[in-house]
């Protein structure tokens, strides 16, 4: 597929609802977040592949915005697969998402979201999976970030307690509801791997183990045509990573 062609180390001011990054468009609904990963790309600056993701409250778009957005980038060509993902926690702007959501639905776009896993605890009373099931969602990759609570928030420093218990469930009901999952953790000498590894497992979902890049290395170039498609997870959703390896 096609991507645009920009020239390196040159930044797009924001706000910007819809990047590319390598073959998939990349939506950012907020800079908002419910935790404060040590490892989040945010302690680094706003600026991922030359984007300034950085949304004030009152920049934050409405569905129309981010359709009017999406509409604009497929001049470009189209995507292998639309990502809620951003400097923030998508779920936040649940009632977007779940405008999007259907919107890609309907013209055979495939959706993912990249998230924290706590939307049960950002919205209590709703059925948050079931509603993005019906919505359309594909894909989710949720970061399961530990192998156990304590280290979850330790590293993850989310502002509910037993927010690691909301991942996995989270990461459960999705399995159940038909959504294909890919749980992750960010490298760190304090995670059990093969721990999470077997969570990730006897919850139905992929895992993955996300390289950490060092602070202030972070991509700062556009993407280009030639890419590789290896996107950043930016929302995994801001977390200093790149694409690693598959457990
Ligand atoms: S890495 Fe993701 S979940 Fe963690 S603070 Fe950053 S945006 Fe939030």
């Amino acid at each position: 597929m096609a991507t645009a062609l920009y020239c390196a180390a040159m930044t797009i001011p924001g706000p910007n609802y819809v990047y590319w990054g390598g073959s998939s468009l990349y939506i950012n609904l907020t800079s908002r977040c419910s935790a404060a990963c040590t490892f989040c790309l945010r302690e680094d600056g706003w600026v991922v592949y030359g984007y300034d993701l950085r949304l004030r409250a009152s920049e934050e778009p409405e569905a129309a915005d981010v359709i009017e957005a999406l509409e604009r980038a497929f001049l470009d060509g189209a995507p292998d697969e639309v990502v809620f993902t951003g400097l923030g926690e998508p779920t936040l702007r649940l009632d977007v998402m779940l405008q999007v959501i259907d919107w890609l639905r309907t013209r055979r776009l495939p959706s993912r979201l990249d998230t924290n896993g706590h939307a049960a605890l950002l919205h209590p009373g709703r059925d948050v999976v079931g509603e993005l099931a019906a919505a359309g969602l594909v894909a989710a990759s949720v970061s399961l970030n530990a192998h156990d609570e304590a280290t979850y928030d330790l590293l993850s420093r989310p502002i509910f307690t037993h927010a690691y218990r909301a991942v996995v469930r989270f990461i459960r009901e999705a399995v159940d509801a038909g959504i294909r999952v890919t749980a992750s953790i960010v490298e760190d000498p304090e995670i059990d791997v093969a721990a999470a590894a077997a969570i990730a497992a006897d919850l139905g979902a992929a895992f993955r183990v996300r390289r950490r890049v060092p602070l202030g290395t972070q991509p700062d170039r556009l993407p280009r045509s030639d890419d590789s498609g290896q996107g950043f997870d930016s929302a995994q959703a801001g977390a200093a990573v790149v694409e690693g390896s598959s457990g």
